[in-house]
Formats: structure tokens, sequence, C-alpha cells
């Protein structure tokens, strides 16, 4: 895959992110007047999507990241070795930023790379 088409993907995922925010944060604001609900279940909800909220800003950042190295020149090389990602852990995850050697080592790093939304892989 080309550069371009790496952006293209990139871009994508960056408006599917965009676009799962947006609907949680109506549902979120939606919750406030769900009159006569349970306050716990409000609660409970409103908690579930905050936390997925954050996991996907960290995967919006990781998105954005990614087309920064695009623009940069610097797409596709792992940020700790610098060795290249091979083209298919890129594909499975286009904003990767670590070779599978690296990201092995890196078990417990806060932002897990992720080829779907709430989904962990490991390529
Ligand atoms: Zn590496």
């Amino acid at each position: 895959m080309t550069g371009n088409t790496y952006r293209r993907i990139l871009l994508d995922k960056k408006a599917e992110f965009l676009e799962a925010l947006g609907n949680n944060r109506q549902e979120l604001a939606e919750s406030d007047y769900r009159l006569g609900a349970d306050a716990d279940k409000i609660a409970h909800d409103e908690f579930v999507l905050l936390r997925v909220n954050q996991s996907l800003y960290s995967q919006l950042r990781l998105v954005e990241d990614a087309l920064d190295r695009l623009e940069l020149g610097e797409y596709g090389c792992c940020l700790a070795c610098g060795t290249a990602i091979p083209p298919k852990r890129l594909e499975a995850i286009p904003w990767a930023r670590f070779c599978i050697t690296c990201q092995e080592h890196m078990s417990g790093f806060p932002f897990a790379e992720t080829a779907r939304i709430g989904e962990e892989v490991s390529l």
C-alpha cells in the first residue's frame, strides 16, 4: 500500500472515531432526561460511556499521530528501534507505532493498539 492509501484509511478511521465519540456524547446528554430510570443504572451507564470515550480518545490520538508521521515521512518506522514495521501489521493496525518485537516488550503499555474499536489484537 502507498502512503496515500494509508492516509485514506487513517482519515476514515479518524472520522469513525469522531462519529463514535459524537454518538456517545449524545447518549450521555440524553441520559440526564431519562425520567423514572434508576439513578444507579444511569450512573453506571455514564461510567461505562466515559470509559469507552477515554479509549476512543486514546485511539483517535494514535490515528492523528500516524497522520502526522505520514506528513513527516516517518510513517511505518518503529518509534522505539527504527526498523520498518511489516506491511501486514500496518494493514491490520494502520496507526501502529512499534514493530512486533518492541510491542511485545511493552506489555502493560497504557494505550494498547487495537484494530477495531474496543478490540485488542496482537499482530
Ligand atoms: Zn521496534
